[in-house]
């Protein structure tokens, strides 16, 4: 088993030759800090929408090399964050519903603008529009997946955007052991992330915009990113560096890097298929309180994903995606226990990576005119279609344009900053080990009661749900 190397999908799919690195001090109109998805998304639209702007992007690594290249591939319309708080945001004109509902309307839509991209730059991203299955596997998973009909319901969301699931329906799509229903949603595709994020790169770089790899940022001020190979100047400095945000100065308690670990089987055998189905290539998740999420891949193995260790001392990030055993042994339980055929195809690699969390989990777009200094970020996971409306938003902001973008109630929201250390670390370790043992105690127990451990920690977290 390979275990780190960045990620599968990366392996799978080569890594690219490295671009070269800023040759010294440079000026643009527009400075991008980070070129995953936020960063290349921004730039794509902005040349796109300008031809004429001089746009220089800055990535430490390679492009993709962050959770852009190691994700679970669902390129998803979920909120990214609690809707009664985009609600209640102060900042900017009074959101309300509506406000929600329109962010809501733009995140579908934007799963087929990422579809309508691949398909205009050739981008071989193995992209499947298959909805999403959100599966309960234990009687108080099932009962939340009611609750959250309703909830979904009681905003409006009618059978086209989300529906029940029975037992035998799920089954006739996906043969998921022990499973009791699901939640099915629409708006979600499977894609292959590195080969997303790669096309993605070559299309901005084709398009007469310069990426330096290998080029750390170390500060970022007002018309200035500073690097060891001198500064880039530019009216706008824009900072995209989600998970890895912590390491720039001043930004230790923006965005916390939580965690996400991932495991891939070997290609599964004809037989495993047959019995499994699983033909409409929906991406699945679970409905435990430290959920998983899956993909059937487009070279017919499972990908599946987890929380591992959630979070490292003093906002530490792995070694390139290196995990530990443990790690793979608990994934490698929930694989076999959801799909038993997947012991014979064992496990061929496992990694992880870090994305971003603010404090009150909701997502944030901004550019300040004045100072020129924006950043988008925080999609507590759901950051892969979220990313390319944010990358839209920042292009309006950027260009000054009033656009239907520049007014969601994302757009200059703000979180409070985390706890300092020691309280950031333990409060992550123990609201996790009160999620698991949660689970724990659900699976044990046949009633449809969801623990009361994961409803403290919910309370502790502000996780919305
Ligand atoms: C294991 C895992 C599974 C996930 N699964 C899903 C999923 O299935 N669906 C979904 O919607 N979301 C998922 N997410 C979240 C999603 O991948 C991210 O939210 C999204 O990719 C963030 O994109 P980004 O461009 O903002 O950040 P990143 O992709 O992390 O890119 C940031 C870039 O900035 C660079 N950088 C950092 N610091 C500097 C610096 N100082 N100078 C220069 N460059 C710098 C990094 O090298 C990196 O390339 C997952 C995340 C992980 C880790």
């Amino acid at each position: 088993m390979r275990n780190g190397e960045v990620s599968y999908w990366w392996q799978a799919r080569g890594v690219p030759p490295r671009r070269p690195s800023l040759p010294g001090a440079a000026e643009a109109d527009v400075c991008i800090v980070g070129a995953g998805f936020t960063g290349l998304w921004t730039a794509y639209y902005l040349k796109r929408a300008d031809p004429g702007l001089r746009i220089i992007v800055l990535e430490e690594t390679f492009a993709g090399f962050g959770a852009s290249g190691r994700n679970g591939g669902w390129v998803t319309a979920a909120l990214p964050g609690s809707r009664s708080r985009y609600a209640q945001s102060v900042s900017g004109p009074p959101h309300g519903r509506e406000g929600v509902r329109e962010l809501e309307r733009h995140l579908r839509e934007t799963v087929d603008e990422v579809a309508r991209v691949c398909a205009a730059e050739d981008i071989d991203a193995g992209l499947v529009k298959g909805g999403t299955l959100s599966v309960a596997t234990s009687a108080a998973q099932d009962a939340r997946l009611r609750e959250h009909l309703e909830h979904e319901r009681a905003w409006g969301d009618g059978p086209g955007i989300v529906r029940y699931l029975d037992k035998n329906e799920l089954a006739e799509r996906v043969q998921v052991t022990g499973a009791a229903g699901a939640l099915f949603y629409p708006d979600c595709a499977r894609v292959q992330p590195a080969g997303l994020v790669a096309g993605l790169a070559e299309a901005v770089t084709r398009s007469g915009v310069l990426l330096y790899e290998g080029t750390a940022v170390t500060a970022i001020s007002a018309g200035r990113a500073r690097t060891a190979a001198g500064d880039v100047r530019a009216r706008y400095v824009l900072r995209c560096t989600e998970g890895f945000t912590a390491g720039l100065p001043g930004q230790h308690r923006t965005l916390l890097p939580m965690n996400s670990a991932m495991i891939v089987t070997g290609p599964l055998s004809d037989a495993a298929w047959k019995s499994i189905g699983w033909d409409g290539c929906e991406t699945l998740g679970d409905e435990a309180h430290a959920y998983i999420y899956a993909q059937r891949t487009a070279d017919g193995r499972i990908a599946l994903g987890g929380r591992g260790i959630p979070y490292r001392f003093g906002s530490g990030l792995d070694h390139d995606g290196a995990i530990a055993a443990a790690t793979v042994a608990q994934l490698g339980r929930i694989l076999r226990r959801m799909f038993p055929v997947t012991a014979e195809a064992g496990i061929d690699h496992a990694w992880c990576g870090v994305l971003g969390v603010p404090r009150d989990w909701c997502a944030t777009v901004t550019m300040d005119p004045r100072t020129g200094l924006g950043w988008a970020g925080g999609y507590t996971g759901h950051g892969v279609a979220a990313a390319n409306l944010a990358g839209r938003t920042l292009a309006d902001l950027v260009r000054g344009v009033p656009s239907p973008l520049t007014t969601l109630p994302w757009v200059d929201h703000r979180s409070p900053r985390w706890e300092p250390e020691p309280a950031r670390w333990a409060g992550v370790h123990g609201l996790y080990a009160l999620y698991r043992a949660a689970d724990r105690l659900e699976s044990a127990d046949r009633s449809a009661r969801t623990s009361l451990l994961a409803r403290a920690g919910d309370l502790i977290s502000g996780i919305p749900r």
